[in-house]
């Protein structure tokens, strides 16, 4: 697949000591062939790798200590600008905010459709109504109330009207007299790119006038979507694409070429049928994935800035002397919080992006943490051992937490604790090197 393509493309870098322009353009053979082979466009392609050649010249990646992993860093970031760049946002403008999805049948409409309302609902606080407009299968009728059932979404549908349009409409209208202030409606597919289907699918956009028209594309069709991509583009400019089905072993080369073609934003990408499993795109999440090595250079570059070596040796001593108490699990925190948010970070690590990806993780998933250590006077902090069921209610009530919450910060304290004694031993001494210690 097109990792391992990519990576044997910068082994023919990482296997010399010394880098010679002939390597550079072999490596950049190798990673345009790469690209084909996964259905990138050719001139696609070909732009990308003469792009990367020039940024390597402009940065005279020969005189660097480390030109493989410089190579591999300039193509990471030409492969995030290929896929936008920056994280498009959706626009949920108008009230209701109407949103429209299109592509072929099969492609994950009606499944992705559910994921956005749940989406919608649960982490933008919207209340949402899905419209059926695929009328010409009940079962498709049938398959978006079932999905509406599990995120506990209504479903507006007209069994016995086999116009999408009117029903658009009239959902619309449901909608403005029921205080639902997303509406997303969807509608049927054909197999193929036909006359009929687009002329439908057109003139429900017209009719509805949505804020966002959403094409929804299967990331392993390859080369094919980037042409119904542009078959769709041509008839409803639409204002973003959904990239399904990217928990397959998908070649990655859709997403690669549709942003360049069509000139519209992934908006979203579907990572699983579950409703769960939809992501907002980060094209620089994808550049890793593509690369299939998690951003460990950039991971162990931010914690080198971050952690002050100074202070790591201070801690090491601590910890030695078992006099590591909570103002240095707080300052510990503090730093780890530097180097960015715990989504991004957990992004880094190669692996764990996929195990973790289930898992909720807030933002901020710290702040109670520091709420509960700030209610802590300066001695319970030193000495956390003295911390006991009084203290601990008195810490929950203080920082407005419960005192389970309290428990559990003792308890991952504790664990902290004993990892970082065991660090001390053989293993971990590179590990505080690698973080500046
Ligand atoms: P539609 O015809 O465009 O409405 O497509 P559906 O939503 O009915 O999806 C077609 C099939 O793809 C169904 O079996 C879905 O469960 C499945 N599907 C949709 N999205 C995803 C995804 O992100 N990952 C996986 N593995 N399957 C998906
Ligand atoms: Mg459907």
């Amino acid at each position: 697949n097109l990792s391992d393509k990519l990576d044997k493309a910068f082994h023919i870098l990482k296997g010399h000591g010394k880098i010679t322009e002939i390597n550079v353009a072999e490596t950049l053979k190798e990673v345009r062939r790469a690209l084909l082979d996964a259905d990138v466009n050719f001139k696609i392609a070909k732009d990308f790798t003469t792009r990367v050649k020039d940024k390597a010249i402009g940065e005279n990646v020969l005189t660097t200590l480390q030109p493989g992993q410089l190579m591999v860093k300039l193509v990471k970031d030409e492969l995030t600008e290929l896929m936008g760049g920056d994280v498009a946002g959706i626009n949920l403008s108008g009230n209701p905010t109407v949103i429209l999805m299109s592509g072929l049948q099969g492609s994950g409409k009606t499944t992705f459709s559910g994921k956005l309302a749940n989406y919608l609902k649960t982490k933008k606080n919207k209340k949402p109504l899905l419209i059926a407009g695929d009328v010409y299968r009940p079962a498709a009728i049938d398959q978006l109330h079932v999905v509406g059932g599990q995120i506990g979404v209504e479903v507006y549908s007209e069994r016995e009207n086999k116009n999408p349009v009117e029903i658009a409409l009239n959902g619309i209208k449901h909608a403005k007299a029921n205080g639902f202030n997303v509406v997303v409606v969807d509608t049927a597919g054909r197999l193929a790119v036909d006359e009929e289907m687009m002329t439908e699918i057109a003139n429900v956009h017209k009719a509805i006038n949505p804020q966002e028209t959403l094409f929804v594309v299967d990331s392993m069709t390859g080369q094919d979507a980037v042409n119904t991509a542009k078959a769709f583009n041509d008839r409803l400019n639409f204002d973003g694409v959904i990239l399904t089905k990217l928990d397959g072993d998908t070649r990655g080369g859709a997403a690669l070429s549709i942003k360049s073609v069509v000139n519209k934003p992934i908006k979203f990408v579907g990572t699983g049928e579950k409703m769960e499993a939809i992501d907002v795109f980060y094209p620089s999440r994808m550049a890793d994935r593509i690369l299939g090595m998690g951003d460990v250079v950039s991971l162990v570059e931010r914690a080198q800035e971050q952690f002050d070596e100074e202070e790591a040796r201070k801690l090491q001593k601590k910890i030695a002397k078992n006099e590591f108490g909570f103002d240095d699990f707080l300052q510990q925190i503090q730093q780890v919080k530097k180097m960015g948010n715990m989504k991004d970070l957990i992004g880094m690590i190669p692996g764990a992006s996929k195990a973790m990806k289930d898992v909720e993780i807030e933002d901020d998933a710290f702040k109670h943490i520091e709420a509960i250590i700030q209610s802590m006077t300066p001695k319970e902090r030193k000495k956390p051992s003295i911390i006991d069921v009084k203290r601990k209610n008195r810490i929950a009530k203080g920082s407005g937490t419960k005192i389970e919450q309290v428990n559990q910060l003792m308890k991952q304290f504790d664990q902290m604790s004993k990892m970082m004694k065991m660090m001390q031993g053989p293993g971990g001494k590179q590990l505080m090197k690698m973080m500046g210690g």
